[in-house]
């Protein structure tokens, strides 16, 4: 595939203090870019990340036709780049695309384009722990046309910005009964720009309270735990690894699916199935709540040090004690780093 590329004069790498990033804030020198245009994929360009223009009637900004993706990339101490389970993001793309009525976006434009803006911007991979390249590629309409219907014409852009840990410190989480974030029906398995937008205001009011995150339930009964904000969540009862098994309400998350394949490989009893508020704050009254955690690409491993529900708060075992979590969130971070066999052919390297 043809990429043509424009480098900057100068990096600005060596102006981003890589001991105090911010989630999200910081983009390196280059972005991809490649349009879709009357049926057909256009030009893919590399070019110094910047500006992009765009006229008022841009239908993405008015009927919400734009999904994204998000992953990361390690360098190990060899140097070697390493992308984790990118064919997974890849796919899951395309089935936010298909939700949202886009057309699929090829392989080759989408992993060879990655691939080389990556090696481009190799030195913007952070390698103290915990830290990496977050990539976020996102995928939205650009017809001038403010008629709801799809559009014709489509722009892949990919990003990518240097990040630490998403959450400094355990959560504190409200369980949410009034508002949902998605449906049975709905588009919570894709990930469209619109659920997080909708998600806003029900978080806001949680914060207000000095809850971090939600933990959602389900839209009819508000009964079932869904997940959280851009994690999915599980739990440690009795010793058994528990999380909601997936439905169209949910993003299926690959750090969910990785967490759960390690924790079978270490011999933990994992069960997926529907998982209520009401024996989760049983489980806690019974003393058998051993632990609860997000699991998402931003923030890994991300325990939780608080529930709140019904007008309650329940305070979880000390977090930084959580053995399942703590075992499997170092797993999973050494196998991405490149310190730990791969045993399970998650890791590709550039
Ligand atoms: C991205 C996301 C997740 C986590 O998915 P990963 O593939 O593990 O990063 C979970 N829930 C929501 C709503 C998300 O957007």
């Amino acid at each position: 595939m043809n990429i043509q590329i424009n480098k900057v004069a100068q990096s600005r790498v060596s102006q981003v203090d890589f001991d105090k990033l911010v989630f999200g804030k910081y983009f390196s020198d280059h972005m991809y870019i490649v349009d879709f245009v009357d049926g057909v994929w256009q030009q893919p360009q590399i070019m110094p990340y910047g500006d992009m223009l765009i006229k008022p009637s841009l239908s993405a900004l008015h009927h919400a036709q734009s999904i994204f993706e998000g992953m990361k990339v390690f360098k190990n101490k060899e140097g070697d780049v390493m992308f984790f389970r990118l064919y997974d993001n890849f796919n899951r793309m395309n089935r936010s695309a298909e939700r949202m009525c886009m057309p699929p976006i090829p392989e080759n434009i989408f992993i060879e384009g990655l691939k080389k803006l990556i090696e481009i911007d190799k030195d913007w991979i952070p390698t103290q722990d915990g830290k990496a390249l977050y990539v976020r590629p996102v995928y939205f309409s650009i017809d001038e046309v403010i008629g709801v219907k799809p559009a014709e014409n489509y722009r892949l852009v990919i990003i990518t910005t240097p990040t630490g840990a998403y959450y400094p410190e355990p959560l504190k989480v409200l369980v949410e009964k009034t508002y949902s974030r998605s449906s049975e029906g709905g588009t919570g398995y894709a990930k469209a720009a619109g659920n997080y937008g909708g998600a806003m205001y029900p978080t806001k009011l949680a914060m207000e309270k000095g809850y971090h995150q939600l933990i959602w339930t389900d839209a009819i009964e508000n009964k079932y735990i869904e997940e959280s904000g851009s994690m999915n969540v599980m739990f440690v009862i009795n010793g058994v690894l528990v999380t909601p098994s997936l439905s169209n309400s949910k993003l299926a998350g690959i750090t969910r699916d990785s967490i759960l394949k390690l924790a079978i490989d270490m011999g933990i009893k994992v069960e997926e199935r529907n998982v209520t508020v009401d024996e989760v704050i049983e489980a806690h009254e019974k003393g058998q709540l051993q632990e609860a955690f997000g699991v998402g690409t931003a923030a890994n491993v991300a325990p939780i040090a608080l529930i709140g529900a019904n007008g309650k708060d329940y305070v979880l075992p000390n977090p930084a004690n959580f053995a399942v979590a703590n075992k499997i969130g170092k797993a999973l971070t050494e196998i991405k780093m490149g310190k730990a066999e791969d045993k399970f052919g998650w890791v590709i390297k550039l």
